[in-house]
């Protein structure tokens, strides 16, 4: 028989990943805040808990929590008895905050894998979607139940470092937020344009940005090896040159250039301190992260 699983919080998140580990025909224990939310997972075949603390106690597989935030997991955890459990922390939070709550986990003696969710939920329990999890933190908790994590979506184990999920996540997160603020940026540039069909764009923007992600690859290489000048084939110096048409470009078009300025301006003073031969790489330590 299949690994029970004990699942605390059922958000849209949550209710995702009750639903995949019920299709999976895992054991599943739930219990959530708002009582009435278990009522239809209840009738899917989950056993429903009163309090944390009687989940927890009753769990002999991973439990896990798919909460709001730290400061939630902190308020649900309070008082159970986490002594020889298994704890798998699916709740979004920054890199330190999962490192406390590890060793706050280890003080009362439970093992403690955190991760970070890439998927929404209607990514959960589809295979082919895309949607995985990353995990960090005790390797022998992932590798015992990595049968369980892999059935709401892909696992990808990221280190023991507990606050390596977390910063995997964010980062991620963060360079798709500046992939918005260029997405965004363009098409305030067509904006004012009649007879621009606004659908063929966005699939040119699109294909234009999946080919653009593989520099990703380029700048680790440079930073690995040490040498910004190594592969380059676009250099600062000249995309500097480029970066005036931009900004031109956007005065023309009555468009604030509000979110490109910034890493302009982190790329001339790059070229600036002698470097336009470079690639980007050069522009990472300029944020500093020593
Ligand atoms: P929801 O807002 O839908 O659900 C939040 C859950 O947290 C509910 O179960 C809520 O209980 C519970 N909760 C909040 N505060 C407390 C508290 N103080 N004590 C006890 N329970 C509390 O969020 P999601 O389910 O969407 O997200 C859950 C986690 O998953 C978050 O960390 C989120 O960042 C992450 N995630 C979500 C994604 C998404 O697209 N939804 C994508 C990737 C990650 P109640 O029902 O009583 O309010």
């Amino acid at each position: 028989s299949k690994t029970p699983v004990t699942l605390l919080g059922l958000g849209d998140m949550g209710t995702a990943l009750a639903r995949a580990w019920l299709a999976a025909e895992h054991p599943l224990t739930v219990w959530n805040r708002t009582p009435e939310k278990t009522g239809p997972l209840r009738e899917e075949g989950a056993r429903t808990a009163a309090t944390p603390a009687e989940a927890v106690a009753s769990a002999t597989g991973p439990v896990v929590l798919c909460l709001l935030d730290d400061a939630s997991v902190g308020e649900v955890l309070d008082g159970t008895d986490l002594n020889g459990k298994d704890v798998v922390n699916l709740t979004t939070g920054t890199p330190a905050q999962a490192r406390l709550r590890a060793r706050w986990a280890e003080e009362r003696g439970a093992r403690f894998l955190d991760g970070g969710i890439m998927a929404v939920p209607p990514m959960i329990g589809r295979p082919g979607t895309g949607g995985y999890v990353f995990y960090s933190g005790d390797r022998e908790l992932f590798e015992r139940h990595r049968g369980v994590l892999e059935a709401p979506a892909g696992a990808e184990f990221v280190g023991e470092d507990p606050g390596h999920a977390a910063l995997h996540d964010i980062a991620l997160l963060s360079a798709m937020t500046g992939m918005f603020a260029g997405i965004t940026h363009a098409f305030a540039l067509v904006r004012p344009e009649k007879n621009l069909d606004r659908t063929r764009f966005a699939a040119l923007l699109a294909e234009w940005l999946g080919a653009m992600a593989g520099t990703a690859h380029d700048m680790a290489a440079q930073l690995v090896g040490g040498d910004y000048t190594e592969g380059v084939t676009s250099n600062l110096a000249m995309m500097t040159a480029a970066n005036d048409a931009f900004l031109a470009t956007a005065e023309e078009q009555s468009v604030d250039p509000r979110l490109l300025v910034p890493y302009m301006e982190l790329m001339s003073r790059r070229v600036a301190q002698g470097h336009g031969d470079e690639g980007l790489a050069g522009t990472v330590a300029l944020l500093g992260g020593e």
